[in-house]
């Protein structure tokens, strides 16, 4: 039995044909296994979808009441048996609800990540490291230039900020879905406790991950708030409003992006972003690799990213790796660049 005889790549993204399923599949598949609920891994018209209950949630936020023929909900560290293969879902620590999932068959075990990062995030369950023979990986910051640092530092970058110009707007440009809410729970973790305004884009989300016990303060929608009283406060929107029309209505903005592509100073240059924040819900190089050397797998197939320098560093190493080309995913969350959240909003 080879790893392939369990998971092949398939037009329709990674299936299992014996288990009868996909997971993260990037067309309509009769049964979806889904890792997190980015719209380039979690879509909308699956037959049946199996996914943590936040998934499920955050799904039915952005996709509606019907987004799939059926639902069930499975918690960290449950298994389900699915014919002849087993799957367990673990935390990936990369937005609420994420996680790796696990297939077992024939004595082999393969472990699908979807995006995750190893450090801490107060919006998620930890990360888990799962031992595996075949490890599959996301590659989005898998170049050494890439190590994100401590976000705590960033935070205070933004909050020396609002002190030194308590009459301009700061305007934060942060991923709907995780990201927005990390950079809320990280402000107040750093005692910042005046209203923060939302775009209406992440009103809904940002509700829900509050009624999941996060703890977010007072939110304000930007929708109806007067013009001075947006200045000296803080407010997050898409990255993509940034630059629109919608932003004009803020009192002599400083425009923000937190995003782990902010490491890379042209592109913050680029997009007129004054105050860049290296904040990444994806691990770093160092947290690639660190991973892939504990997980014990002897194989690692990579998903999306830069893909070349890890499957180099990987044959270093002597680990057999792979790139699988997947097409259509990074087009949400800092995966796709750093223009746009994925349209959803
Ligand atoms: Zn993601
Ligand atoms: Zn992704």
């Amino acid at each position: 039995m080879r790893p392939e005889d369990i998971l092949a790549l398939t037009p329709a993204g990674v299936c299992c044909k014996r288990g009868g399923f996909h997971i993260d599949p990037t067309r309509p598949v009769e049964r979806a296994l889904i890792t997190h609920a980015h719209s380039d891994h979690a879509r909308a018209g699956h037959g049946a979808v199996l996914a943590t209950q936040e998934t499920l949630d955050l799904m039915r936020i952005r996709y509606g009441e019907n987004f799939a023929g059926s639902t069930q909900a499975i918690g960290y560290g449950e298994s389900v048996a699915l014919n002849e293969t087993t799957v367990t879902f673990h935390p990936a620590g990369h937005v609420l609800g994420s996680a790796q999932i696990a297939v077992e068959a024939c004595g082999l075990k393969i472990v699908a990540s979807g995006d995750y990062k190893d450090v801490p995030d107060p919006t998620c369950a930890p990360f888990e490291l799962v031992r595996c023979d075949v490890f599959i990986t996301e590659a989005t910051f898998a170049l050494p230039v890439f190590r994100h640092g401590d976000p705590s530092g960033e935070i205070g970058k933004l909050l020396h900020s609002v002190a030194l110009f308590p009459d301009r707007a700061h305007l934060v440009g942060a991923y709907s879905l995780g990201k927005a809410q990390r950079v809320i729970a990280l402000l107040r973790k750093a005692g910042y406790d005046s209203p923060i305004y939302l775009h209406g884009a992440m009103e809904a989300i940002t509700r829900y991950y509050a009624s999941r016990n996060i703890v977010l303060g007072i939110l304000r929608p930007v929708r109806g708030t007067d013009k001075a009283e947006l200045a000296g406060a803080i407010t997050l929107c898409p990255p993509s409003a940034l630059n629109e029309l919608w932003a004009r209505r803020f009192p002599d903005p400083v425009n923000a992006f937190a995003s782990g592509w902010m490491r890379v100073r042209a592109r913050a240059r680029q997009q007129g972003v004054a105050l860049p924040l290296v904040i990444s819900d994806h691990a770093d190089w160092d947290g690639i690799t660190r991973t892939v050397a504990a997980t014990g797998a002897g194989e690692i197939w990579v998903t999306h990213g830069q893909e070349d320098a890890l499957v180099h560093w990987c044959g270093t190493r002597g680990l057999q790796a792979r790139p699988l080309d997947i097409v259509g995913y990074g087009d949400e969350d800092e995966g796709g660049g750093a223009d746009d959240d994925g349209g959803d909003a």
